[in-house]
């Protein structure tokens, strides 16, 4: 026969549905208050226990929180069966843990089937009655000191996910994110490195944090687990299109990163995976490289899990983010960088350049007779030329170069600290590339010229802005008119003076 034990201030209340469930066929004992149900939970262990919400000295929640946080008595179901009907109420209660929750006014309807549920699912373990009978019961002060143990450390935990939760709001890319989130961690754990991985088929970003000295074969030895781990057993790949990987270095002190060394003892034992669970769009991994201790501490690991959980949340959204603002800066056709964006970064870098006195140089290059080819080979074939002729400029040009796609068949390029000799340089390497390249179009093969136009700023503020493209477009123009397939520079405007 199971035996239920029945919590609740009301005498009343306590003899109406203990006397119901006795007829029911159970076994019945009873507390007053969340104190006495503790210690009766230890000396009587019940089979199922029912508490009240309001009680004096400890109410319901404190006591639900505390026995299903005990390892002895946290398998015993437990019901909130109370008056307060608020969403609020029902919310809290199912946050201590509690199985069921269930208002004194639907007791006739809801409590019988509800036990019978509870009793006949409840999770079993071997020795569940034992473990609970060999225990001493707790006095009072240890139960109130475990309460606001517990307490204290679900508000801990509280903090932390609330700081997770703003990263998302005080960060406008993926990498600062992802920064700013490491130092949080760096704030409860110490880690001498971690890494993290996140993507899909598409794309994929891997982050190494380097908080303290490391050798470059601890870094490769914790990419390679923690890839292997990522890409389910594959060692040193993801599966993705595209795939990079960012190194932080505590700050930015590239020394701590010491070449061809190993400084860190028995490594494989001391990193510490957290997949991220199945739900989440994008897959992710957070390896910690901890000390022995704390890979010993299995409750310190369990936090680190529930934190990370949240933490995958929000890079989620700062992945998702950063996908789309790239589409929203990407040209389609040629994947290099729109319009709209190559003014957005050469507005910015006119200015600096201005406050820094720093120079650049800005090119604006046309295919010659584009219009030829789309006639003769269609469209498809002029789309494939365009694609090409990107392909080419970008090859050329230095990782800080911008390139970007300036209009149907033109495409405009922005050297930063470039001066015009420079920019001259390379836009005769691009010019002759280009003239060089077999573009083959239905089997014919072909050659294609560009006319390039270079302006630049010394740093000063003239020309202005707008003068400055329309410089460049002007010795573009003159480029044509002088037969094409040629560089040519604006003019001076001392040259007039
Ligand atoms: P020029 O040497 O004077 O620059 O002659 P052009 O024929 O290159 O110049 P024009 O401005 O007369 O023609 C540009 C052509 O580029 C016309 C337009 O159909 C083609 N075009 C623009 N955008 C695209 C595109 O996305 N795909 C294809 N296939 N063609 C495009
Ligand atoms: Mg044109
Ligand atoms: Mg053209």
């Amino acid at each position: 026969m199971a035996k239920i034990l029945i919590t609740d201030d009301s005498p009343t209340i306590l003899d109406m549905i203990g006397a119901y469930l006795r007829d029911a066929g159970y076994q019945i004992v009873t507390a007053l208050n969340g104190v006495e149900a503790v210690e009766k939970t230890f000396t009587e262990h019940p089979d199922l226990i029912i508490l009240d919400i309001m009680m004096p000295n400890m109410n319901g929640y404190q006591t639900c929180r505390y026995l299903k946080n005990e390892r002895s008595t946290s398998r015993i179901p437990i019901i909130l069966f109370t008056s307060r009907d608020q969403p609020a109420d029902k919310f809290w209660g199912l946050q201590t843990g509690a199985d069921k929750y269930i208002l004194k006014d639907m007791w006739h309807t809801d409590l019988l089937g509800t036990i019978e549920v509870l009793l006949r699912f409840r999770p079993q373990y071997a020795g569940s009655g034992e473990l609970v009978q060999k225990l001493k019961p707790p006095d009072m002060w240890e139960i109130l000191y475990r309460i606001n143990e517990l307490l204290d450390k679900s508000l801990y935990e509280a903090t932390i996910s609330n700081q997770i939760g703003q990263l998302s709001l005080s960060n406008d890319n993926l990498l600062e994110t992802v920064n700013a989130l490491f130092k949080l961690y760096e704030s409860f754990i110490s880690f001498p490195v971690a890494a993290l991985i996140m993507g899909d088929r598409k794309e994929c970003h891997s982050y190494l944090k380097v908080n303290s000295k490391v050798g470059r074969f601890d870094l490769g030895k914790i990419k390679g687990e923690s890839l292997k781990i990522f890409a389910g057993g594959r060692a040193g790949e993801t599966g993705s299109e595209s795939e990079n990987l960012q190194i932080i270095v505590r700050d930015d002190n590239r020394e701590l990163i010491i070449e061809e060394e190993c400084l860190i003892r028995d490594l494989a034992q001391r990193l510490f995976h957290i997949p991220r669970e199945e739900g989440g769009k994008i897959p992710g991994l957070f390896t910690f490289c901890l000390s022995p201790i704390v890979m010993e501490n299995t409750e310190e690991l369990e936090r680190l899990k529930r934190i990370s959980r949240q933490a995958f949340i929000v890079l989620e959204d700062g992945f998702l983010f950063e996908r789309l603002r790239g589409l929203a800066i990407t040209d389609d056709l040629t994947g290099l960088y729109n319009r709209r964006h190559f003014f957005e970064v050469l507005n910015r870098e006119y200015y600096r350049a201005i406050r820094y006195k720093t120079i650049f140089s800005l090119a604006i290059m046309d295919i010659d007779h584009f219009k030829k080819i789309n006639d003769t080979y269609g469209h498809m074939a002029g789309d494939f030329v365009l694609r090409e002729i990107a392909r080419i400029i970008q090859e050329e040009c230095r990782t800080t170069d911008l390139l970007a796609r300036f209009g149907g068949e033109e495409f405009s390029l922005l050297l930063v600290e470039t001066p015009i000799n420079g920019a001259k340089i390379l836009c005769e390497r691009i010019r002759k590339q280009i003239e060089d390249h077999q573009f083959i179009l239905q089997n014919q093969s072909l050659k294609i010229t560009v006319s390039i136009g270079i302006s630049w700023s010394s740093g000063g503020e003239e020309p202005s802005l707008g003068e400055l493209i329309f410089f460049a477009d002007k010795a573009m123009y003159q480029a044509k008119s002088l037969g094409r397939n040629r560089v040519c520079l604006m003019e001076k405007k001392d040259d007039s003076n």
